[in-house]
Parts: C-alpha cells; sequence; structure tokens
C-alpha cells in the first residue's frame, strides 16, 4: 500500500458521525478490558496501551491503511512525563542524509491526563472540541487527534493541525470540532496550589474585571471585591461577595 492509497482513502470515506461516536465507544470499552488498571486512580498507562490503540483506530477508522502506508518503517509510541503542555506530539525521523524515513513516533503526555479528573480542579474538561467524562476519553481524544498528524505526515509529508485539511480530516474521521485540549497542566495545578483564603486574585465577571481577596474555597472561591454599594464587613469596609470557579481567578501581584 502506498501514500496515494491512503490518499485516496481519506478522500473517499465518509462516515456518518453515529457511526463515529458507535466506533469511538467500541473502543473505549475494549480498552477497559484490554488495559483495566487505566481505571486506577494512578492511571497507568504503558506504550503497549498505546500500541493497542492504533491497531484498533487504524483497523475500524481507516482500514488498516495507516499500518500499510507505513510500510516497513516503525512507529513506535512513548509515554512521556516530561511534557506539560501538549496532549501528545507525533515525529518522524528522517536519516539527514538520505531523507529516508527512519522511524514515526508518538508520544503521549502522561502528567496531564493523570492530573485531569482527579485533582481540586473541578471544570469541564474539552479535547478536541468534544466535552471528555474521564481520562480514558481524553486519551482517545488525544490519541485520535495524533492519528491525523501521522495521516498528514505520511500522505502530505507536511502536518499541521491549525491548518484547515486538517480539521476537516479530524471532523470527517472523529468528529473534531476544534483542535486544542483543556487538560489540567501542572502549572494550573501549581496556580490553584497558590490560592488561599487570602490572596488577591482577579476575575472577570459578566464582562467587567474586579480584584479582590478570597474568602474561601470550595469548589469554587468566594471573593470579596470592595463596593461601597456593597455589604458591611468587620474592618468597616463594604464588599460584594463572588463565587467564581477557581480557574478564572488569576492571581495579583
Ligand atoms: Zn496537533
Amino acid at each position: 500500500m502506498s501514500r496515494s492509497d491512503l490518499r485516496q482513502y481519506l478522500f473517499a470515506t465518509r462516515i456518518d458521525p453515529n457511526e463515529i461516536r458507535d466506533r469511538q465507544q467500541k473502543i473505549y470499552a475494549g480498552l477497559q478490558t484490554h488495559s483495566p488498571y487505566l481505571a486506577d486512580r494512578r492511571f497507568l498507562l504503558l506504550e503497549e496501551d498505546l500500541a493497542w490503540l492504533f491497531d484498533q483506530y487504524d483497523t475500524a477508522f481507516f482500514a488498516g491503511q495507516c499500518r500499510g502506508c507505513l510500510g516497513g518503517t516503525p512507529l513506535e509510541f512513548r509515554v512521556s512525563s516530561r511534557m506539560t503542555s501538549a496532549g501528545a506530539k507525533t515525529s518522524r525521523h528522517r536519516n539527514p542524509h538520505t531523507g529516508q524515513d527512519l522511524k514515526y513516533e508518538i508520544a503521549v503526555a502522561l502528567t496531564l491526563l493523570r492530573q485531569t479528573f482527579q485533582t481540586e480542579v473541578d471544570r469541564e474538561i474539552k479535547v478536541t472540541g468534544l466535552v471528555c467524562h474521564d481520562r480514558i476519553e481524553a486519551l482517545q481524544r488525544v490519541f485520535e487527534h495524533e492519528l491525523i498528524h501521522l495521516i498528514e505526515m505520511l500522505v502530505w509529508d507536511v502536518s499541521n493541525c491549525s491548518a484547515e485539511r486538517f480539521q476537516a480530516l479530524a471532523l470527517q474521521f472523529f468528529g473534531h470540532t476544534g483542535h486544542q485540549h483543556t487538560l489540567v497542566t501542572p502549572r494550573e495545578v501549581f496556580r490553584l496550589q497558590g490560592m488561599r483564603p487570602g490572596t488577591m486574585v482577579r476575575f472577570t465577571f459578566e464582562g467587567r474585571t474586579h480584584v479582590g481577596r478570597i474568602n474561601r474555597i470550595t469548589k469554587r472561591a468566594s471573593v470579596l471585591v470592595e463596593d461601597p454599594e456593597g455589604v458591611p464587613y468587620s474592618d468597616g469596609r463594604n464588599y460584594t461577595k463572588y463565587y467564581i470557579p477557581l480557574n478564572m481567578l488569576e492571581p495579583v501581584t
């Protein structure tokens, strides 16, 4: 199989949105059976889980054409604990002299998936424009995104997820409506750990920016903003109280 076969397949294939969801859910269920330890609180993700995912996706969505197009070029998988902002990364290694493909690699950011859905960060998580309810769904969306990167590299050499062709393919095969993620990053956790009663914060509420002091933190923070029209407090000043999700607060230094 050649790149023109895969290209032809991409042009010729249209999958009904319900059918897309169906296939994604079958892989979801399969992954839970194949890798039961993914449901563990620690989210133990292994390279072989990614290899398994690749085979499932390639079979269910691309009729095995990705593997076919790779030919003898190795595709390796890596679980990265160092990646702290990108959800995953697909790269191609080439011989600098001959230009020949040596290998492809898909690396998935473990830290981001692990921190999502289990820390104090309680907010909606979207990956590729789709709401995710657990880490396995987030992993699938991230992985699907990387598959499109791989396919673009195989067929067109270059891949760019902010470009139209990528987004059209991601929508066509996986129903993706975006190309970014809102997984919990170490920076976000770090920032939230710095939020405690007394911290001065800035936030936007109904289009206006306010500065105030955190009064109390639960799933949201109550923030007291000085306001002559507000309620009098024991320090002799008047405040209005706002309840704001933690991720919408910026510390003021
Ligand atoms: Zn991308």
